[in-house]
């Protein structure tokens, strides 16, 4: 995967204070989608283990509550997106929260066997496309109103405990 930026603290992208990671490649092309150019899978610069334990570094800070994946669709990155969750949860644990956005319908997500361990990592998922004729600026967290904010620990999927 490639990364296109990085805000080390941002309070629009989920709550409480978060780092935001801004991954490149999208496939959905919305619209009146805010973020064009991320859509190309050679935006940015490679996502190396470098870059993978800055990122985390910048989450390891008791102020920051979090952190939120979004593009681009990092859900495209599939089984190499979800390693990267998985390290995150080796060295967080359930201490800091994980908000991914994507352009992924729910019930696609849950349907396709890689991606629906993404329920079993993250704790909150924004899905669905950006449709611009739904604009809602009163849903809080995504553009449209077609669009859903998930809290995966409501969803009986890949959960052990
Ligand atoms: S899913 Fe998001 S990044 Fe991709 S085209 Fe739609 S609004 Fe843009």
């Amino acid at each position: 995967m490639r990364i296109i930026h990085v805000y080390p603290a941002d309070d629009v992208n989920g709550e409480g204070l978060r780092v935001v990671a801004f991954f490149a490649g999208c496939k959905w092309n919305c619209p009146g989608c805010f973020n064009p150019q991320t859509h190309s899978f050679d935006a940015g610069e490679p996502f190396t283990e470098e870059k993978e334990n800055e990122l985390f570094d910048m989450v390891d800070h008791p102020y920051i509550d979090g952190i939120t994946f979004t593009g681009g669709d990092p859900l495209f990155g599939g089984e190499e997106f979800l390693g990267i969750l998985r390290r995150f949860r080796e060295r967080f644990g359930q201490t800091k929260t994980i908000w991914v956005y994507t352009g992924f319908e729910t019930q696609a997500i849950i349907d396709d066997s890689t991606l629906s361990e993404v329920f079993k990592l993250a704790d909150v998922l924004c899905t669905g496309k950006f449709i611009k004729s739904r604009t809602s600026p009163k849903k809080k967290w995504v553009g449209s109103n077609n669009q859903e904010v998930i809290h995966t620990k409501d969803y009986d999927i890949h959960r052990d405990s």
